[in-house]
């Protein structure tokens, strides 16, 4: 479609804009994506995003604001929130982070003193920046240590994370991953961070979506708060939500605003209000479940295919592949992610466990399947992907073979069209 005719108001004033917005839905329709952090919205969620939302000031919270006209917004938020407790069994609900990592940077100023110590997973590991990591502001404004995973195993090791913990008594241990691809026992965290006297932060951002359905034990029970974005398989707007006890409701409240933030993005919690009336559909229960159905017929076929895979395999939405253990040392991440793009298969190149290589060209590929579960790819679809990846990783350069690809993942793509597009 033309930009014009998808675009039509943004192509009057600004058809370079148009143009390239067209651009990117054609490569969404048009390639397959597995990068495990995205999916695509529902029609619905799009047009709540594309509000008019957008243009009003709320800062403060339902019946307490600093400006007036809230009427209609008081009344979408009330929705979010109450959608949000529902939907996870929380205390309490702020729908107001502007994405996951303001979420966690608000929870750490909700809870802990300037330079306390926090233990989170090691980046390289599977964790995310913001658990500590020292690049990240939540590694300068407050001490950190890491765990990592078992080296033989490559999964979490409580038994050490408790030991660990004993040793250097941090302030707040964190559970929760971006590149971890099997289940995680938050009750193992709850019981580790009791024993010292420790807050206890789950950030789900990746697997949302698949607690809200029952897919992946729910840490609501266990921790005192929980983080997540609210894009990834919960399949929301770009945003990020806490959830809390009812007595860390205020901290975690006066945190987001006006502790970090001003006025909330209206437009995003009425988007994110009905992703959660989506998600407690049977639908999205079915959904959530395909999605890890997906995972594993994927898992097992690139298996068969010879990848190795970290731990072997997945409980969860995503795979993490070991490429240059696959290839002997031939090929690492990036080149095969690259070469992966050009055939129309969108993963991205990521470190695996003690990976001995540069988080900017590492050793592994991390791919996952809330995108494509939600064109309704199935089965077939799913050994297509292994098989098309195999042909690249064994033809890198060769543009005829990737060009053949990239026609045949065009093809599935027509078959399975994404939502909102
Ligand atoms: C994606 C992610 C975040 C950060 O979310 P942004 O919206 O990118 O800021 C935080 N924690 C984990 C575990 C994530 O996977």
């Amino acid at each position: 479609m033309s930009a014009q005719s998808l675009y039509p108001g943004i192509y009057e004033t600004d058809p370079e804009i148009a143009e390239l917005c067209a651009l990117e839905n054609e490569r969404q329709a048009t390639s397959i994506r597995l990068i495990p952090s995205e999916n695509y919205v529902t029609s619905a969620v799009l047009e709540a995003t594309g509000s008019v939302l957008t243009n009003k000031y709320s800062e403060g919270y339902a019946d307490k604001r600093y400006y007036e006209g809230q009427a209609h917004i008081d009344a979408i938020e009330k929705l979010a929130v109450q959608r949000a407790c529902a939907l996870f069994g929380a205390d309490h609900a702020n729908v107001q982070p502007y994405s996951g990592s303001p979420a966690n940077l608000a929870v750490y100023t909700a809870l802990l003193e300037p330079g306390d110590l926090i233990m989170g997973l090691s980046l390289p590991h599977g964790g995310h920046l913001t658990h500590g990591w020292k690049v990240s502001a939540t590694g300068k404004f407050w001490t950190s240590t890491a765990y990592e995973v078992d080296p033989e195993t490559h999964r979490l090791d409580y038994d050490a994370i408790r030991k660990q913990a004993l040793e250097e008594r941090p302030r707040m241990i964190v559970a929760g991953a971006t590149a971890y691809p099997r289940t995680i026992d938050f009750s193992a965290f709850r019981s580790i961070a009791d024993e010292i006297g420790a807050y206890f932060l789950a950030d789900i951002a990746h697997i949302s979506g698949l607690v809200a359905t029952g897919v992946h034990p729910s840490p609501v029970p266990h921790a005192d708060v929980v983080s997540t974005t609210t894009h990834k398989t919960l399949r929301g707007p770009r945003g990020g939500m806490i959830m809390c006890r009812e007595e860390f409701a205020k901290a975690v409240d006066r945190a987001v605003f006006p502790g970090l933030q001003g006025g909330p993005h209206n437009h995003t919690t009425a988007g994110l209000a009905v992703a959660l009336k989506e998600a407690s559909t049977d639908a999205f229960a079915n959904y959530s479940r395909a999605i890890v159905d997906n995972a594993k017929l994927l898992a097992g076929a690139l298996k068969d295919e010879g990848f190795d895979l970290v731990t072997g395999g997945t409980d969860n939405h995503l795979i993490l592949i070991d490429v240059v253990k696959t290839t002997n040392d031939a090929v690492a991440g990036k080149p095969f992610a690259k070469a992966l793009d050009r055939a129309g298969i969108v993963a991205n190149y990521n470190t695996v466990p003690f990976d001995q290589r540069k988080p900017f060209n590492p050793s592994g590929l991390r791919l996952g399947t809330p995108a494509v579960t939600s064109r309704g790819m199935g089965d077939v679809a799913m050994v297509f992907i292994a098989k098309a990846m195999r042909e690249v990783l064994d033809n890198l350069e060769n543009e005829t073979v990737l060009e053949r690809i990239r026609n045949e993942v065009f093809d599935l793509c027509k078959v399975f069209p994404a939502p909102g597009l």
